[in-house]
C-alpha cells in the first residue's frame, strides 16, 4: 500500500538560515508521458529529445510499458500521454491504447503524423483513444519539409489532420514557433481555421535538448515574439466576436520572461515520464542532469516515485541556496526550471536563470542580445538525426 502522505524532512530551527514554508506532501502522479520510442522519421532542429537519443538502450517491450500502466494508475494516473520520438513507429500501439483504456486512463496521442493513416485512426478509435494531437513544422509547405527533413511531410499532416476530424476526434494542432516561422503566424492561425481546428497550441520554441543546441539560429527576437502575440491576439477577439470556438494558446518563451515557469508544477509532484528504455523521470527534460535515474526494469514506480533519491532531489524547498531560499515567489514558482538551471549554469540546484534575482540572469539577457543580430539560415541549424547524434555522443 502507497502512502501519500510521505514528507520530506522540514527545515530545522536554530540554523541562520531563512525559515522555510513546511514541505508540501508528496502528490499523485496524475499525468504519464510514456516516451514509446526515440525513432521518428523526421528531424526537427528543436526536438526536445536527448542529443545522444541514437545511443540509448533498448525500448520496454509491450508487456513492460502495460505493467508500467498498470502501476501508475493504481497509483493514482489519470492522463496518460503516448509520445516519442514518432510513437507511430511502435506496431503495438493499438494494443497499449486499448490497455490503457481498460485501465480507466484519459489518453492522447502526440504526433507527427507520419506513419498515420486512416486504418490506424479507426484502429485507435476502436481501442479507445480519446484525443490526437498532431503537430507542424509551419504553415508553408516548403518550410515545413525542410525543418522535418521529408518531402512529403506537409502533404500528409494536411491530410492526417483532416482524416482525425472527420473521425470525431476534437482537432488539436500543434505549431512550435521559431524566428524561421514565427512571422507567418497569420497563415499558420489561417491553416488551422482551414482545417477547422478546435485547438491550436503555437508553442514558442523553449530550448531544451536539439533547441538548446539550435538556440542561437531559432530564438526570436523580442519584436517577432511581440507581434506575433498580438497577432494571436486579434485572432482571438475575432473568433469570439464571430462566435467560433477555436482556441489559440500562445505560449511565450522563457528566455523573454522575468520569472521561471512553475516547470513540471514542482519537481515530482504530478509529472512522471518514463523513457524508452525505462528511465523514469520527473520531467522529459531531466535525463540530461547528473543524477542516476531509477528504470521501470528495476524499480517499481512506487519505489521510483516515493523512495528514489532522483525524484526526492528537488522535492520541497530544503534543497534551495539563495536567492530562491527566502525568495517569498518559492512557493509560486518552486525555483523555476531545474534542467534550464543546469544547462546555463552547470548546477542543477541554482535559480533559473530566468529569474531576474538569479545572478545568471546575465545569460539570458545576452541570448536575447544575440537573437537581435543572429542570421543564421536554416540550412546552419543541427538537425534532429541518428548521424548527428551519434558524433554528438562521441564527442
Ligand atoms: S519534434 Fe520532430 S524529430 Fe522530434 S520526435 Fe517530434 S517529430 Fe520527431
Ligand atoms: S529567486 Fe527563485 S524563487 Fe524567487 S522568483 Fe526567482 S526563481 Fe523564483
Amino acid at each position: 500500500m502507497w502512502s501519500n502522505s510521505w514528507r520530506l524532512p522540514v527545515n530545522s530551527t536554530g540554523s541562520n538560515l531563512p525559515e522555510l514554508p513546511a514541505t508540501p506532501e508528496i502528490g499523485l502522479p496524475l499525468w504519464l508521458l510514456a516516451e514509446l520510442t526515440y525513432r521518428c522519421p523526421l528531424q526537427c532542429p528543436y526536438c526536445s529529445n536527448p542529443l545522444d537519443f541514437a545511443q540509448q538502450g533498448q525500448e520496454l517491450t509491450t508487456e513492460q510499458w502495460k505493467q508500467v500502466m498498470r502501476q501508475a494508475r493504481e497509483m493514482g494516473a489519470a492522463q496518460l500521454g503516448f509520445s516519442g520520438g514518432e510513437p507511430l513507429v511502435r506496431q503495438d500501439l493499438a494494443e497499449l491504447i486499448g490497455e490503457a483504456r481498460s485501465l480507466g486512463y484519459y489518453t492522447n496521442l502526440i504526433t507527427s503524423g507520419i506513419g498515420l493513416s486512416e486504418a490506424k485512426i479507426e484502429a485507435f478509435k476502436q481501442a479507445g483513444l480519446d484525443h490526437i494531437q498532431i503537430s507542424f513544422q509551419a504553415s508553408d509547405e516548403e518550410v515545413n519539409n525542410l525543418l522535418a527533413g521529408s518531402r512529403k511531410a506537409f502533404a500528409q499532416k494536411l491530410e492526417m489532420a483532416r482524416a482525425v476530424k472527420a473521425h470525431g476526434y476534437p482537432m488539436v494542432l500543434n505549431f512550435v514557433t521559431h524566428r524561421h516561422n514565427i512571422d507567418q503566424i497569420d497563415r499558420i492561425i489561417e491553416l488551422c481555421v482551414a482545417l477547422e481546428a478546435d485547438f491550436v497550441e503555437l508553442a514558442t520554441c523553449q530550448f531544451y535538448g536539439w533547441a538548446h543546441l539550435n538556440r542561437a539560429g531559432l530564438l526570436p527576437t523580442r519584436a517577432q515574439l511581440e507581434r506575433a502575440e498580438r497577432i494571436t491576439n486579434e485572432y482571438r477577439a475575432r473568433f469570439e466576436a464571430e462566435g467560433r470556438k477555436v482556441k489559440l494558446i500562445f505560449v511565450t518563451p522563457d528566455y523573454y520572461e522575468e520569472r521561471p515557469k512553475a516547470c513540471m508544477n514542482s519537481w515530482g509532484n504530478i509529472f512522471l515520464t518514463v523513457t524508452p528504455d525505462g528511465t523514469a523521470l520527473p520531467c522529459h527534460g531531466a535525463r540530461q542532469l547528473p543524477i542516476a535515474f531509477p528504470n521501470v526494469r528495476e524499480h517499481s514506480l512506487q519505489h521510483i516515485w516515493y523512495d528514489s533519491f532522483g525524484f526526492n532531489r528537488f522535492r520541497g524547498y530544503e534543497w534551495m541556496p539563495e536567492p530562491c531560499r527566502s525568495c517569498d515567489e518559492k512557493e509560486k514558482d518552486f525555483g523555476g526550471c531545474r534542467c534550464q538551471a543546469f544547462m546555463l549554469t552547470g548546477d542543477a540546484a541554482q535559480a533559473d536563470p530566468v529569474c531576474s534575482k538569479s545572478p545568471h540572469h546575465g545569460v539570458i539577457l545576452a541570448a536575447r542580445e544575440e537573437a537581435e543580430h543572429a542570421t543564421a539560415p536554416l540550412s546552419d541549424l543541427s538537425y534532429r538525426n541518428e548521424r548527428n547524434s551519434r558524433l554528438i555522443a562521441r564527442g
